[in-house]
C-alpha cells in the first residue's frame, strides 16, 4: 500500500491559527477562473445623480481648483459632482449611542451593546472604477478619505477600533455593485486585531522590537515576496488562509492610516492599483475580500499596520467551520510566484498608458 507524503501545517506569524497546505494537486491560477456576469444594475442608488436616495454624506470631496474641497452635506442638500462620498449604512450593524435605551435585563450570558458607525465610502462616481483598474489619481482620493474619515472616528469617546474593509463582487458579499468601501467602528478590539496586538506587544517586551517589522525583512528575501516600492511591501504570508492571499505593508514603522505623508498616500495609491490589477488580470477578476488592521491608540511602538487581501475562491465547509484550522490548496509560495509575475506585467502595462 501506498503512504502518501503528509502535507504541511502552517502557524500563523502571530496569531495561533493553522492551515493545513494541501498541494498534492498542483492548481493553476485558471482553475480558480469563475466569469460572473456583469451588468450595471437599471439604478443603482451609489451613482451620481441618486444623492437623494442615501443618507446625507458625512463626507464628500469636491474638485477645486485643481484640488479637492471637502464638504458635508446639510440641512436636506445633497452634494452633487463628488469624487468620493462616504454616507451613513442604511442598514447598520453598529449604531451610535442614543440617550434613552432600556437595558436589557441579562440573562446570565456576556452582552455588550454594538454601538459605533457604519458608513459605506463611495470610491468613485463612475460605478465600476474599482481599485484594480482605477486611476492612482482617483485611490489617492479613496485613501485620503479613509484617512480623513479614521481621523473623525477614532476620536469618539466609545469607538475602540476603526475598522476598514472591502468586499469585492456579490460572491465576496457585496450587494450593492458600485465601487465602496464599508467602515465599520467597534467599542472593543476585534478578537484577530486583539490577538495580533498581544503577541506583537509579547515580543515587543522581550525583544524591544516589532515582530511586524521583523516579518518584512525575512519576507523581502524570500519565495512569498510579490511586489515592492519605496514604501510599501507585499508578500503572500507564510500561513495564507486562502488561496492567492496577500498582505500591504508600509516599511516605515506605522500603527495607523494616519501616520501617511502626502507621498506615501500616493505610493499607497500605486501599491493598491498594481498589486489589485495584478490579481485583477491572474484571475479575471475574482471576489475577494480586504481589510486594514490598524490600531490608532497606545500600541504604537508594537503594532504595524498593513492591509490584508483574501481573494474568495474557496468554499470554507465543515472542516473549517467546525474546528477553526483551514485547508488552502494553493501554497502561498505558488501564490506569489503567480502574482509577482502577473503584478509586474500589471506594472509595466501601467507605464506604458
Ligand atoms: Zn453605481
Ligand atoms: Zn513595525
Ligand atoms: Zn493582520
Amino acid at each position: 500500500m501506498m503512504h502518501a507524503q503528509p502535507n504541511e501545517m502552517r502557524r500563523d506569524y502571530l496569531l495561533n491559527r493553522w492551515v493545513v497546505i494541501a498541494t498534492k494537486r498542483k492548481r493553476r491560477p485558471t482553475d480558480f477562473v469563475k466569469k460572473a456576469e456583469k451588468r450595471k444594475p437599471d439604478m443603482c442608488p451609489l451613482c451620481p445623480g441618486n444623492e437623494h436616495m442615501t443618507p446625507p454624506a458625512v463626507l464628500v470631496y469636491l474638485p477645486s481648483k485643481g484640488g479637492v474641497k471637502k464638504e458635508k452635506d446639510l440641512n436636506g442638500l445633497r452634494h452633487k459632482n463628488w469624487l468620493v462620498r462616504c454616507v451613513p449604512n442604511l442598514y447598520p450593524a453598529f449604531t451610535p449611542p442614543q440617550e434613552k435605551i432600556r437595558e436589557r435585563i441579562a440573562e446570565g450570558f456576556i452582552a455588550e451593546k454594538a454601538v459605533g458607525h457604519h458608513e459605506v465610502l463611495m470610491e468613485s462616481p463612475r460605478h465600476d472604477e474599482h481599485p484594480g483598474v482605477a486611476r492612482v489619481s482617483q485611490l489617492t482620493h479613496v485613501i485620503n478619505a479613509y484617512i480623513d474619515r479614521t481621523n473623525e472616528l477614532c476620536r469618539k469617546k466609545y469607538v475602540k477600533y476603526v475598522s476598514i474593509f472591502r468586499n469585492h463582487r456579490l460572491e465576496a458579499g457585496a450587494s450593492l455593485s458600485h465601487v465602496h468601501t464599508q467602515i465599520i467602528t467597534t467599542p472593543s478590539f476585534p478578537r484577530t486585531v486583539r490577538e495580533e496586538l498581544k503577541a506583537s506587544k509579547d515580543v515587543w517586551r522581550k525583544d524591544e522590537e516589532c515582530a511586524f517589522c521583523e516579518i518584512l525583512v525575512k519576507e523581502k528575501e524570500g519565495s512569498r515576496f510579490i511586489w515592492e516600492n519605496r514604501d510599501y511591501i507585499a508578500f503572500a504570508p507564510w500561513a495564507s488562509v486562502h488561496p492567492f492571499e496577500f498582505w500591504i505593508f508600509p516599511k516605515e514603522h506605522q500603527c495607523c492610516l494616519l501616520d501617511l505623508s502626502k507621498t506615501q498616500v500616493k505610493r499607497l495609491a500605486e501599491a493598491l492599483r498594481t498589486c489589485l490589477g495584478g490579481l485583477n488580470s491572474l484571475l479575471e477578476d475574482p471576489p475577494y475580500n480586504f481589510g486594514f488592521h490598524q490600531v490608532t491608540s497606545n500600541a504604537c511602538d508594537y503594532y504595524h499596520w498593513h492591509l490584508e487581501v483574501y481573494p474568495k475562491l474557496a468554499i470554507w465547509a465543515g472542516f473549517e467551520k467546525s474546528t477553526g484550522t483551514f485547508i488552502n490548496v494553493v501554497s502561498p509560495e505558488d501564490a506569489a510566484e503567480n502574482l509577482r509575475k502577473a503584478v509586474s506585467k500589471e506594472e509595466s502595462r501601467m507605464l506604458t498608458v
